[in-house]
């Protein structure tokens, strides 16, 4: 199968296409190596990818509809996993037209390439944080959405919502993942497990916002590429499916857990809550276990000794 994978030099996309490469798919990537952190982590991972064959490299931004079509003219791909995007909640707060423009902008001119290119099947990078500020779960797919806690939230919810258009209006095949705070090798470095564990390991103090009750479901991102994976191999005509844990944890039991797999003490400073978090996440999975196969089975202390072992691997202090 040839797979055009956007934002694949990021996190989430250099691990898929990494799986997808493994297996003997060919693979394309378009990635500006812009927004939120070093581009030479990206680099780092495009390095590791171009040592498959079936591997190529678009280097560019998702609203160029020129290099779009070429992309498309020269690979003729048969499934375009979407995960090119502005990522995070709290700097959506400050550049909310930038949120928009690349991520719901851009999602319709990768939908619009396709129907141009006859490329019928994509998977699409959504949120758990679509469902808001909550203090229960679990999350259902069939939960109202309606009132998402920041713009990152609210250009998600979007992007669904145009994946739900272009099934009803010219049958492509959409399956919307809605990811649950994914961690593991290559993580971006501005998400908490990343940044507390490199803070720790240096002796360095960490930042806990709130008074450390806020609950996250963190997954593993060898389990959420396998429902990337399962997503890729299975048109579903247009779903929304939840990848998750089912097993979230408060956070300040995180910082211990995190602690133990430095294997050193945590020095914890206070802040408020900031705006645009919220206080649970929590995935039902069910749906995804009976459409896709899902099923997590990384435990979160194996998942984070399998993170520290490779950041101290990658950044060595
Ligand atoms: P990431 O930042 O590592 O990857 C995103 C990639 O997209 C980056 O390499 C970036 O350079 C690229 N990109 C951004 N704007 C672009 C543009 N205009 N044109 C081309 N490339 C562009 O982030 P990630 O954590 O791997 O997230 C991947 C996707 O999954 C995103 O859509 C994100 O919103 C979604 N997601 C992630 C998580 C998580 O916990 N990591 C949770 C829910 C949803």
């Amino acid at each position: 199968m040839h797979i055009v994978i956007t934002g694949g030099a990021g996190f989430i996309g250099s691990q898929t296409a990494e799986a997808l490469l493994k297996r003997g798919d060919t693979v394309s990537v378009i990635d500006v190596f812009g927004y939120g952190y070093d581009p030479l982590h990206k680099e780092h991972n495009i390095t590791l990818l171009s040592a498959y064959d079936g591997f190529k490299l678009y280097r560019g931004d998702i609203r160029d509809r020129d290099l779009l079509r070429q992309m498309f003219s020269d690979e003729r791909p048969d499934v375009v996993v979407h995960l090119a995007a502005r990522a995070g909640v709290r700097p959506s707060l400050q550049e909310p037209d930038s949120y928009s423009d690349i991520n719901i902008t851009g999602t319709l001119r990768i939908m619009e390439t396709m129907r141009e290119f006859d490329c019928n099947h994509l998977v699409f990078a959504s949120s758990s944080s679509v469902y808001g500020s909550r203090t229960k779960g679990p999350f259902r797919e069939t939960d109202n959405v309606d009132i998402p806690a920041s713009p990152y939230a609210g250009t998600k919810r979007a992007g669904e919502i145009f994946c739900a258009n272009y099934h009803y209006l010219y049958q492509m095949n959409c399956t919307c993942l809605r990811f649950f705070t994914v961690y593991g090798p290559r993580q971006r470095p501005e998400m908490a497990i990343h940044l507390f564990a490199d803070k720790i390991r240096r002796g360095e103090s960490i930042t806990m916002f709130g008074d450390g009750s806020s609950i996250r479901d963190y997954t593993f991102v060898e389990d959420i590429v396998k429902g990337v994976v399962a997503a890729v191999d299975t048109p579903l005509g247009f779903e929304i499916i939840n990848l998750g844990n089912c097993s979230p944890i408060r956070l300040d039991k995180l910082i211990e857990k995190i602690s133990q797999a430095v294997g050193k003490e945590a020095i914890i400073e206070r802040l408020p809550n900031q705006p645009g978090d919220v206080p649970m996440t929590f995935a039902e999975v069910t749906k995804a276990t009976n459409l896709l196969g899902y099923a997590p089975d990384t435990p979160l202390d194996i998942g984070l000794k399998a993170f520290v072992d490779w950041l101290n691997e990658y950044d060595p202090i």
